[in-house]
């Protein structure tokens, strides 16, 4: 199989796009009409930007409302054709893409339309071109692929064949099985598209949410497995039309794009276990074990207020790197990393952002394998220089620049504490009995959330929930998880595209997408609180008015709800199980810790509490005099 993309999917002026889709790797692109025309230089300067971008024009398209018109429109439809094919001459491509017609004169009558068809096919392979014919879910009377395989069969001629659109035929349910009979050589051409389901208008849809392969909810594996079944491997073209990817970065696009077909092929190798043609084989997804460090950047005179909110929170400094200004602080099975060195990666991030998580380290079967996956999914891989003796840890760049570790036990990356780091002697202070990380969240720009939701379940076995809206003083925010099936790794991408929400405010503090808080699992969430209070701790303050809520709300008897208001714990609840929740305030305007207790296999995240939250912590924004102790 062969990986295309229409220009149509991305921002810019065409030699921008082309640029940016030659750089994605993509070898063959399909030209939108309206690029054409509105390109500065000539048909053949396209051409030759094409060539040596060293890509392969494989459609011009769309060409429209040609099919089944009555005189004298029929007449002007075969000459605008004839037109297009003496631009397609110039263009050096062959395949003209025609969709179905939507105008109110086209007449209805499948014979009617396969005669014109089977007359352009005479026309265009005059010139050694063909036509692909495309099923618009919104055709006037072709608006089904069954009806416009059937057309194109009928018209019968060498010239005239199939175009398939993932979108088309989703959008209206239509059953798959039929793709299986039809002759692979009569496929011209498959285009891909993914996209949220949506209860709207189908024209609407198409033009504004179409999405990449995996960012939806469509299912594109089973349309690709019953294409298998044709024996079709020529191209998979992705047409999207976003009104996000369309306002966003031409070069971040393309490389997703290309990201997700690399994925959807490499899943449907798995489904099939047949070998693709022309496709790379990957490793395994990654199985995600867990978090096996979170790292911070830090600046030496912030250092100590820091290590003074860990040591509140229960970490006690544990290990000294052997030739770093970086500690190991530890509690229960978490590991977090201080950085504090004055030069490298981590410096560099603290001058950018602040204090900061930047690096996360995640526990896999096997790090190389995961890396090599990474790279050909074109995640960008990451090395900076070791010390004789120290080990290099596999790592590709995430958020914001971040980078993700990839550690493993079955190599000596799994003897990280021991080779790097010298143990400390043991610290005193309290345990606030926290025992593993429970979730990440991070914060991006609206534009980046698709960009990372597919990151994530393209190169680790991380499935998404459905996303939800949560409501922050300033504006909607929404809420995306990933997460694994036996919730190890648990990561929650949020966005919004108010300027005035806390999420959005993070990006202005932290100058850009990070980690905007760590989750951590407690043993006994009062038994932390208490914890915390003991240490000097301020807790985010939760209003009264919550507990009368959750008081009537569930019932709770007056000394629970005495022990909740008590530690400004949030309380959640589904069936049986429970969700118990506090958060300290931010660091420095930026991130703050979260700690959970998940009861009887609670799933959730405590959505409900989220307002509640965000509103409280609005309230504190740049004012933490406002904390009670
Ligand atoms: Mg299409
Ligand atoms: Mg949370």
């Amino acid at each position: 199989m062969k990986t295309a993309i229409a220009t149509v999917c991305l921002s810019g002026t065409l030699d921008e796009k082309l640029e940016a889709i030659a750089a994605a790797g993509f070898k063959s692109v399909e030209i939108f009409e309206n690029d054409l025309l509105s390109f500065a230089g000539t048909t053949a300067d396209a051409r030759a930007m094409c060539a040596d971008l060293g890509l392969d024009i494989i459609t011009f398209q769309p060409f429209r409302d040609f099919e089944g018109l009555p005189e004298p429109q029929r007449s002007r439809a075969f000459a605008r054709a004839e037109r297009k094919f003496d631009l397609m001459g110039e263009l050096g491509c062959n395949l003209l893409l025609v969709c179905s017609n939507v105008s109110p004169d086209a007449l209805g009558g499948v014979d009617r339309a396969a005669a014109d068809l089977h007359e352009l096919g005479a026309l265009a392979a005059k010139r050694g071109l063909r036509v692909g014919f495309e099923a618009l879910a919104w055709g006037r009377h072709v608006n089904d692929y069954r009806d416009s395989w059937e057309i194109v069969r009928r018209a019968d001629h060498p010239a005239i064949g199939l175009v398939l659109d993932t979108f088309h035929i989703f959008a209206r349910n239509t059953d798959l099985k039929t793709i299986g009979a039809i002759p692979r050589d009569k496929i011209f051409l498959v285009q891909v598209a993914d996209a949220p389901r949506l209860d709207m208008d189908v024209l609407q849809w198409s033009r504004h949410f179409r999405n990449l392969p995996g960012q939806g909810d469509l299912p594109l594996l089973d349309f690709m497995a019953v294409l298998h079944t044709t024996g079709y491997d020529e191209l998979i073209s992705l047409e999207i039309f976003n009104d996000q990817f369309r306002a966003g970065s031409a070069r971040a696009v393309a490389v997703d794009g290309h990201r997700s077909l690399i994925h959807l092929i490499d899943q449907l190798r798995r489904r099939t276990g047949a070998a693709i043609s022309g496709a790379p084989v990957l490793p395994d997804r990654a199985t995600c074990r867990g978090v096996q460090f979170i790292e911070f950047a830090i600046d030496e005179a912030t250092a100590p207020s820091f290590e003074r909110l860990l040591g509140g929170i229960g970490f006690r400094r544990t290990g000294q790197h052997k030739s770093k200004s970086v500690a190991r602080w530890q509690q229960g099975d978490i590991n977090l990393i201080v950085n504090t060195e004055t030069e490298g990666f981590a410096h560099s991030f603290n001058i950018t952002h602040g204090t900061s998580v930047c690096a996360l380290a995640l526990q896999v079967d096997h790090a190389a394998a995961t890396l090599d996956r990474a790279q050909l999914l074109l995640d960008r891989p990451f090395r900076q220089a070791v010390g004789p003796g120290e080990l290099e840890i596999p790592a590709v760049r995430g958020l914001g620049g971040s980078l993700v570790y990839f550690v493993d036990q079955a190599s000596t990356l799994g003897k990280i504490w021991e080779i790097d780091f010298d143990t400390v002697p043991a610290q005193p202070g309290g345990d606030a009995v926290l025992t593993a990380v429970d979730h990440i969240s991070q914060s991006m720009h609206y534009e980046e959330m698709l960009s990372w939701l597919l990151f994530y379940t393209s190169l680790l076995d991380l499935a998404k929930i459905p996303a939800q809206d949560v409501l922050d003083p300033g504006g909607v925010v929404r809420s995306q998880v990933v997460e694994t099936a036996d919730g190890n790794l648990r990561i929650v991408l949020n966005a919004s595209q108010s300027a005035r929400t806390l999420s959005s405010r993070f990006l202005t503090e932290f100058f850009g997408s990070g980690v905007q808080h760590i989750a951590f699992t407690s043993r006994d969430i009062y038994a932390t609180a208490a914890a915390l209070q003991a240490a000097g701790i301020a807790m985010l303050p939760i209003p009264e008015n919550y507990y009368d809520d959750i008081e009537a709300k569930w019932g709770l008897a007056p000394d629970l709800l005495e022990r909740l208001r008590a530690g400004n714990i949030l309380y959640d609840r589904d069936g049986d199980m429970e969700y118990l929740q506090l958060y300290t305030p931010t660091f420095e305007d930026k991130f703050f810790f979260e700690l959970v207790e998940r009861r009887g296999g609670y799933r959730g995240f405590g959505a409900a509490n989220a307002s509640i939250r965000l509103a409280a912590q609005a309230r504190l924004a740049g004012r933490p005099e406002r904390l009670r102790r």
